[in-house]
């Protein structure tokens, strides 16, 4: 993509579109379009039809979404699957009509079946029942890479998806409830260490107690996490792939138009809640609490197609959650 390409990233203030934003300005990218929520609502056909054919944007990078872990999934089906297939129908339909030359849709590992083989392959896709925690937000997922394969095969579009696994990073949600594992951890952790230090801090969340930090499950799930810098890159190498190799990998129907994305290494929700404790600093102790869900049991991806198209991922789970630890003590704040 040269420079002055004119890139809309969809959901620009999220986790993934801030990383794939900071990452574009760093290479120079100076025609960026990144509408926020009250300039452009997304989930509205009419509203995204106008920005597309004033904005005319070039490529498009759809990182918006409704994301939320296992809790704020089981609360809020309805608007994860609805919000979802709204966003992602407004913005494929609309970049298919106005002649968009790539568009890149952000999936999740969570497409695959509850009970796929381990490590996880693209051909693993609708091959059995999802997991049932977050089943709306996967078939949403999964009805927009159809989508993105279908305008292919049908208009001959460059419509192509990654797939990353758990992402975390800067900007991340750091909720005590609805947020995923890792920044959730990281908040609980450094919570219990301030009040262990007896910081009397009003907004801390009431019910940490300081000698022990409850970890949800029973901390022998697995988990791949990636760094979202990491997913960023990957990300826009799929991009801006060339011809000849997108057309064969991505676009020559019925091979799949998605690629996984992740490090292809997992850990336990146990040896990540350690890593956390430790990073934070938190002397005390750690229990698990098994009257909350643990989720799929292993959810690792195979990650042999990447690989092979010639990327993998680079920062390490202990730097990615010192970064991230980093940026959460710097926006503590804002974060609250
Ligand atoms: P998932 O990967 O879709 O299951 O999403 P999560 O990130 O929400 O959960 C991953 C695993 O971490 C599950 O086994 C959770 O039970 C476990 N877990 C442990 N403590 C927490 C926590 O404080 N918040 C969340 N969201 N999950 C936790």
């Amino acid at each position: 993509m040269a420079p002055a390409a004119r890139i809309f990233v969809a959901g620009s203030n999220g986790l993934v579109g801030s990383a794939i934003v900071r990452r574009l300005r760093a290479d120079g990218c100076t025609n960026l379009l990144t509408p926020g929520r009250d300039e452009l609502d997304l989930t509205c056909q009419q509203a995204v039809a106008d920005f597309f054919r004033r904005e005319r944007p070039e490529y498009v990078i759809l990182a918006a979404a409704k994301v939320g872990g296992i809790h704020a999934n089981n609360t809020y089906p309805a608007e994860f699957i609805q919000q979802n297939l709204a966003i992602q129908t407004n913005v494929i339909h609309a970049a298919y009509e106005n002649g968009v030359a790539r568009l890149l849709f952000l999936g999740s590992s969570c497409i695959y079946p509850k009970l796929a083989p381990q490590p996880m392959r693209e051909s693993h896709l609708l091959t059995g029942p999802l997991e049932p925690t977050n089943e709306p937000y996967a078939i949403a997922k999964i009805a927009g890479l159809k989508m993105c394969e279908a305008y292919n095969r049908q208009y001959g579009t460059r419509f192509v998806a990654v797939m990353p696994t758990n992402l975390y990073g800067p900007g991340d949600n750091f909720h005590p409830e609805n947020s995923h594992v890792l920044p959730a951890l990281i908040r609980r952790f450094h919570e219990a260490k301030l009040r262990m230090e007896g910081s009397s801090i009003s907004h801390l969340t009431s019910d940490i107690s300081p000698d022990t930090v409850t970890v949800w499950g029973s901390g022998r799930p697995m988990r791949e996490f990636l760094y979202v810098d990491d997913m960023a890159d990957g990300s826009l190498f799929v991009l801006g792939l060339d011809e000849q190799t997108l057309q064969e990998n991505l676009l020559s129907y019925p091979k799949p138009c998605f690629v996984n994305l992740g490090t292809g290494v997992d850990v336990s929700i146990r040896e990540l809640a350690e890593t956390i404790k430790d990073v934070v600093g938190y002397p005390g102790a750690l229990e698990f609490d098994p009257s909350k869900p643990d989720g799929t049991m292993r959810k690792l991806q195979d990650v042999s197609r990447m690989t092979a198209l010639g990327w993998q991922a680079k920062v390490s789970l202990r730097e990615g959650i010192e970064r991230t630890y980093r940026w959460f003590l710097e926006h503590g704040e804002e974060v609250r």
